[in-house]
């Protein structure tokens, strides 16, 4: 997998043999999770399923940020879930509930797995405290006026261990006014004095007052997966400042590395450009319902890109996946109907060149060229290729998580009186009774059956299909 922080595609090994242990940056929920936020899990999501295919044991651990993010990255700007409490005349708390629920709706829509472990910033204030107290102990922070910074000049090559260098525009005093209460200007705030009518705010050594974003990852992640662990995920905008503060404040205290891989997610575009809110382009994933698209079809565009290169979202190509993945259900769902999914045997190159993709930084672009082979292998004439292609199918989506097994099941379940229909039907067929036939035909559209008439006899289909997901 490709690492950032060794800028190189570096061979996986765990720090404890069998098992993975991820944390993923999670959403700041004062506002709906766009389709970029979304993507972000997918891939995430991708991931994990990457390794408990390989076998692994995987705890995911993701945050829930409901204090603490402050508007830009400087640390004077009001926090987001503060504006969003007064906007929407609502207690932050009910607020980030409400989109945390949202968010994870969405989640489940585009089948991404539930985290072992989704850990709320507001829950883990008193592990925030204690890691502040460890820095300040070891001279690695300060206490101010307005609350307690950290002292990035203690931390040598702070800023550079996932980029080579500090981008120009946010050298001192360049681009931003310096808090006079900061001694450096890249400093940044682990706790912040609370503000008159701040609705957030808790006790601690230094008064009352809220968390810095940082630090809540850095406590977090180690509270639930040690001061050490395998892999830490977010988007390309994490790179800096989040996961270098993170960096320093967890290596500050623990004086062990933090990381063992570090992955970031290049962003979702619109049409060639950047999502905001100002330009109206910033979609969420019922808007896509709206226009009659599953959300899968997204999850589709989005193994289709890989993670390492921005994702161009258009509506043109949603509907080229949307179109796949029907043309895929279909030809699932009538395989099924005449061949059995037999387990894929490891010698199977097609099982082997899926492996070889999904194991080469997680290369899913390439994974979804080797599943369109076992595609190919469902309108075989031998009925053996048929039955292998499901099995190959049904295994290789334990990874892309498109749900299919469970869509089959649904798409190929036929109840009783459908069945006594069918039967009449042949019946009909086989007297010559056409105007009956089309009769039973009519009847079984209604019960949702789709009925063909083909050289080997009737064959049905299910419409509509109710989704169905694996969590
Ligand atoms: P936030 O709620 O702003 O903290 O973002 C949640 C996650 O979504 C973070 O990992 C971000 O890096 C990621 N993210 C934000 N915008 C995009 C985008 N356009 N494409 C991909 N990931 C994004
Ligand atoms: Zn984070």
């Amino acid at each position: 997998m490709y690492d950032s922080a060794r800028r190189d595609v570096v061979p996986f090994v765990p720090l404890r043999p069998g098992q993975v242990r991820m944390y993923n940056c999670g959403p700041t929920v004062y506002d709906w999770q766009h389709i970029g936020n979304l993507y972000a899990y997918v891939v995430a999501d991708v991931v994990r399923r990457t390794f408990e295919y390989a076998g692994y044991a995987v705890r995911q651990v993701m945050n829930i940020t409901d204090v603490g993010h402050i508007v830009g990255d400087v640390d004077e700007g009001e926090d987001k879930m503060e504006i969003a409490a007064k906007r929407e005349r609502k207690d932050p708390q009910a607020l980030a509930a409400m989109y945390a629920d949202r968010f994870f709706e969405d989640r489940h829509k585009l089948n991404i797995m539930d985290p072992t472990v989704v850990s709320k910033a507001t829950d883990h204030i008193p592990q925030m405290i204690a890691l502040i107290e460890t820095l300040l102990e070891k001279g690695h922070a300060y206490v101010a006026a307005d609350g307690v910074y950290y002292d990035v000049t203690t931390f040598p090559g702070y800023g550079t261990r996932l980029n080579p260098e500090l981008p120009e525009e946010r050298q001192a005093g360049a681009r931003i006014d310096v808090n006079p209460n900061k001694r450096h200007a890249y400093d940044f705030a682990l706790w912040r004095a609370a503000k008159p009518g701040d609705l957030q705010q808790w006790d601690s050594p230094w008064g009352r007052g809220n968390p810095g974003w940082h630090i809540e990852c850095s406590a977090m992640s180690m509270a639930y997966l040690g001061e050490t662990f395998d892999i830490h995920t977010g988007g390309e905008d994490h790179l800096f400042p989040h996961h270098e503060c993170e960096i320093a404040q967890s290596e500050g205290a623990t004086g062990k590395p933090f990381v063992r891989y570090w992955m970031h997610v290049r962003f979702l575009q619109v049409e060639g450009r950047g999502m905001h809110k100002s330009t109206g382009n910033t979609y969420v994933v019922s808007d896509l319902e709206a226009k009659g698209f599953d959300p899968l079809a997204f999850r589709l565009m989005g193994l289709n890109s890989g993670y390492r290169k921005p994702l161009n979202f258009t509506w043109r190509g949603l509907e080229d996946e949307q179109r796949r993945l029907d043309r895929w259900r279909s030809a699932i769902a009538g395989a099924a109907l005449s061949a059995k999914a037999t387990a894929a045997a490891d010698a199977d190159n097609v099982r082997q060149a899926f492996v070889a993709a999904i194991t080469d930084d997680f290369n899913t672009p390439r994974a979804l060229a080797v599943a369109e082979d076992a595609i190919a292998l469902l309108s075989s004439p031998d009925r053996a290729d048929r039955s292998r292609g499901l099995g190959l199918l049904f295994d290789i989506d334990r990874v892309l998580g498109l749900g299919l097994a469970a869509w089959c099941e649904s798409a190929t379940a036929i109840d009783d009186e459908a069945k006594a229909l069918l039967a009449a039907r042949e019946g009909a067929r086989a007297a010559g009774d056409y105007a009956r036939s089309d009769k039973l035909r009519d009847e079984l559209r209604e019960q949702g059956y789709v009925v063909k008439d083909t050289k080997e006899g009737q064959r049905w289909e299910r419409v509509p299909v109710r989704m169905k997901k694996d969590s």
